[in-house]
């Protein structure tokens, strides 16, 4: 199971369509200061469920949504896909490709979709567990990321480990069912 292809709609400084293949082993993203390297990885986190405007590097969420040039008008609504490989089933789910999307509306509307269904961003979290994909996964390794795992609190470090392990979705499981 791999990341195929990132399709951004109107997110952050995307005010077009664009997809982002990524169908290599090493994909590197070059570009001047500015150009929106890094809007990428957001656009990735947002769909895998952020919550929070400033890790996303805004004030509020609206301002993930194209915000308007000189020469454009602002956008109403940001829209981006994640399209997985799924042929090895590692995501258990029947699909040989999945699709997750997330779509913000500036009326505040919002809404996940799997292949195409709305769904809930629980039913997505659910699915990439123990897969290392997601936000508190260890597929993206962001600068504070980097001493969380070569640091000294093990706390953190552990919780790093139990993904990849793969016990994470159990242990959610257990504190959910603690908690009815
Ligand atoms: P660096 O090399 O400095 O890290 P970068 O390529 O990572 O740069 P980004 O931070 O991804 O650049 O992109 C920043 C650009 O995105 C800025 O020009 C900013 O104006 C633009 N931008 C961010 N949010 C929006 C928005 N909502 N609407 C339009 N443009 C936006
Ligand atoms: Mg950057």
């Amino acid at each position: 199971m791999y990341l195929k292809e990132i399709i951004i709609n109107g997110f952050k400084s995307f005010p077009e369509k664009t997809v982002i293949k990524i169908n290599s082993e090493f994909t590197a993203v070059v570009g001047p200061n500015g150009s929106g390297k890094s809007n990428i990885s957001d656009a990735f986190k947002w769909v895998m469920g952020e919550q929070s405007a400033k890790t996303l590097r805004g004030t509020k969420m609206e301002d993930v949504i194209f915000a308007g040039t000189e020469r454009r008008k602002p956008l109403g609504y940001a829209e981006v896909n994640l399209v997985f490989d799924n042929s090895d089933k590692r995501l258990p789910i029947e699909y040989q490709e999945v699709c997750v999307t997330r779509r913000l509306f500036r009326t505040g509307e919002s809404e996940y979709l799997l292949n195409k269904t709305s769904t809930r961003l629980k039913e997505i979290r659910e699915l990439f567990m123990n897969t290392g994909i997601g936000i508190d996964g260890y597929s993206i390794i962001g600068q504070g990321r980097v001493e969380d795992i070569v640091g000294t609190k093990s706390e953190t470090r552990r919780k790093v480990i139990e993904e990849a392990a793969g016990i994470v979705k159990f242990k959610t499981r257990k504190e959910e069912s603690i908690r009815k």
